[in-house]
């Protein structure tokens, strides 16, 4: 990193760290007052800011809009469900060599990459099958 962190951006960096999950900047700020610490709205989201322009942390945008932030060691990716919203988390990812690769032939510093996949979950592909069957009986 940088520059040195600034209170609040301290103060969210060590609770995402703890968390370790990634989380809305209202559900961080409300983690946050319900730790007894004082902190605005405003504040959470320009102290995000701050940490996401160090490389500190990243953005991921949730299929309702909502951003959700979490550290960027955590090399995670995602199989984000259209239909329910639930995103299960995968293990692999098949991008870490070629993040190597493009810092080295552009002599770019990549802080992280972001990959996810978007379709229908186990779940609800059965609940369209269910209710396909129901209509071919009705
Ligand atoms: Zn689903
Ligand atoms: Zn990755």
């Amino acid at each position: 990193m940088k520059a040195p962190l600034t209170r609040s951006q301290e103060r969210l960096f060590r609770l995402l760290k703890t968390l370790n999950q990634a989380m809305s900047a209202q559900d961080l700020y409300s983690e946050l007052r319900q730790r007894n610490e004082s902190i605005g709205l405003a504040t959470v989201y320009r102290a995000l800011e701050g940490l996401k322009l160090q490389g500190a942390i990243q953005a991921r945008k949730l299929t309702n809009g909502e951003s959700v932030y979490s550290l960027t060691q955590s090399d995670q990716h995602h199989l984000t469900c259209v239909n329910c919203g639930r995103s299960i988390p995968i293990a692999e990812c098949p991008v870490h060599d070629l993040e190597n690769k493009l810092e080295f032939s552009h002599q770019f510093k990549v802080y992280y990459h972001t990959l996810e996949f978007f379709g229908l979950c186990h779940g609800c592909q059965l609940g369209d099958e269910e209710k396909q069957n129901l209509s071919k009986v009705i």
